[in-house]
């Protein structure tokens, strides 16, 4: 039976402790729809569940109460603070969709989905940590791993140890599946050789899931899924970059000279990492959608808040010149289609439905938007959008991100029209 959640409880209790104790988990993270919807009406696209909402509310308040204030220091530092990295743990944002079995918040997609918006709303670094360990990491031992690997692995995804997904490499990103990283088997395991490269959560992660080939002469059929710990002999963090946006999450050179690894860290089957990255990255393209979509709607309100309670110029607030009144209003409506089209992606996923071409719309366009909206935010301030006392500037240059990371822009137009071709073509 479903309990209201009080304001103050909200205020003592982590999402982890709400959602064990109270909220009915409304809809599964399998991908097969496993409830008759027909006699339920339908509903808007935005409707969320409670269990969604509490998620919605809960990660709202910890980001503006805890992560607000470390934001800007971050982002000068180019680090993420650990004691926040432990805080998102023990708040149950790292382990969304991980059974409360392993120690996970046992919520829905829709929910890891929410987290990321509302996180990217105050900072777009932490929301791709959450992001990225979220949707890609926890979501590839969940769906591939032994029931070895899970009670191993997943309890510690979800409490105390961060992860990476390690597919790109310096020969290969679009292309992601010419990767040059070898593994060989060994007698009582699997020694990984090579190089890889823009690695997320790198300097935070503990835990390592690495995309490496374990038989060349087959081409990307030979593309393997490996896990990785680190401290792991012969494995190191090369080089740490130093980017344009997104400052606080780390992105790093990865090296594996003769990386041993016991047999036991095979993820999945020999020679199917190609299409688990492709199915992963299909899901997590719905995240990086999301994170544009909050990102977009915080570089709003911070502006708004501005032009419309704060800045007057010609004895009216600026925000009330109709020029830019309809920038205003022109953007808004720009950032709730981008949000409408990622919650019929996310919905279309745990329907099981297909969903590839409408994840790939939605990253494409949410992340266009988070480009236009922080662009024409940072005009709306003047001068001071142009300064790094606010977050104006940095949610501008954090935008330009989305349309680079798991699949460039052209490679979601790639699909979206290969998609589209074979619809609308006839046959003979
Ligand atoms: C901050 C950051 C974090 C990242 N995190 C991770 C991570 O955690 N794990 C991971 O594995 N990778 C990660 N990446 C890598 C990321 O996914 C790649 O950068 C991305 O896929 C693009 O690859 P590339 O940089 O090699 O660009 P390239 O593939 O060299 O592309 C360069 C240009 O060519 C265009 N292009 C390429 N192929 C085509 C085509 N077929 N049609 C039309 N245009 C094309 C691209 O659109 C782009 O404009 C990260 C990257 C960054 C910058």
């Amino acid at each position: 039976m479903y309990t209201p959640v009080t304001d103050a409880e909200f205020t003592t209790v982590s999402f982890l402790e709400i959602s064990s104790s109270y909220l009915l988990r409304l809809l599964s993270a399998t991908p097969r729809r496993l409830y008759d919807i027909s006699e339920i009406p339908p509903t808007p696209i935005t409707h969320l569940s409670d269990t969604e909402t509490a998620m919605q509310e809960t990660v709202s308040k910890f980001a503006k109460e805890v992560i607000l204030p470390k934001v800007r220091d971050m982002d000068e530092a180019e680090n993420m603070d650990p004691a926040l990295v432990e805080q998102l743990f023990e708040q149950g944002f790292m382990g969304v969709e991980i059974p409360e079995e392993y120690g996970g918040t046992g919520a829905n997609f829709t929910s890891a989905i929410i987290a990321i918006e509302e996180l990217a709303r105050v900072d777009p670094s932490v929301s791709v940590m959450v992001d990225v360990h979220n949707t890609l990491v926890n979501t590839a031992i969940t769906k591939w791993g032994t029931n070895q690997l899970k009670k191993k692995f997943l309890p510690r995804l979800a409490t105390d140890t961060v992860g990476s997904f390690c597919l790109s490499e310096p020969v290969s990103g679009s292309d992601a599946f010419k990767l040059a990283t070898k593994a060989t088997e060994t007698s009582d395991g699997f020694k990984i050789s090579g190089g890889k490269m823009w690695i997320t959560n790198a300097m935070e992660s503990g835990f390592f899931i690495v995309f490496a080939n374990l038989d060349p002469s087959k081409g990307y059929r030979g593309i393997t899924a490996f896990i990785v710990e680190k401290g792991t002999k012969g494995f190191e963090i090369a080089k740490k970059e130093k980017k344009l946006g997104i400052k606080a999450s780390s992105t790093c050179v990865l090296s594996f000279d003769d990386v041993e690894i016991p047999k036991e860290n095979l993820l999945g089957e020999r020679g199917q990492g190609y299409k688990y990255a492709i199915g992963i990255l299909n899901e997590g393209r719905i995240g990086i959608a999301a994170q544009m979509t909050g990102l977009a709607l915080g570089a709003w309100e911070n502006a708004v808040n501005y032009v419309w309670n704060d800045r007057k110029q010609f004895g009216q607030f600026v925000g009330e010149f109709q020029g830019m009144q309809h920038q205003i209003a022109q953007s808004y409506t720009e950032i709730a289609a981008a949000r409408a089209l990622v919650y019929n992606a996310a919905r279309k996923k745990e329907a099981g439905e297909d969903f590839v071409r409408d994840a790939a719309m939605a990253k494409l366009f949410a992340s266009q938007v988070a480009g236009r909206v922080s662009g024409l935010a940072v005009e709306w301030m003047g001068g001071m959008g142009f300064v790094r006392e606010g977050l104006a500037e940095k949610f501008w240059r954090d935008s330009k991100i989305g349309a680079i990371y798991e699949g460039t822009s052209n490679i979601q137009l790639n699909t979206i029209a290969k998609l589209l071709q074979k619809d609308y073509t006839t046959s003979g």
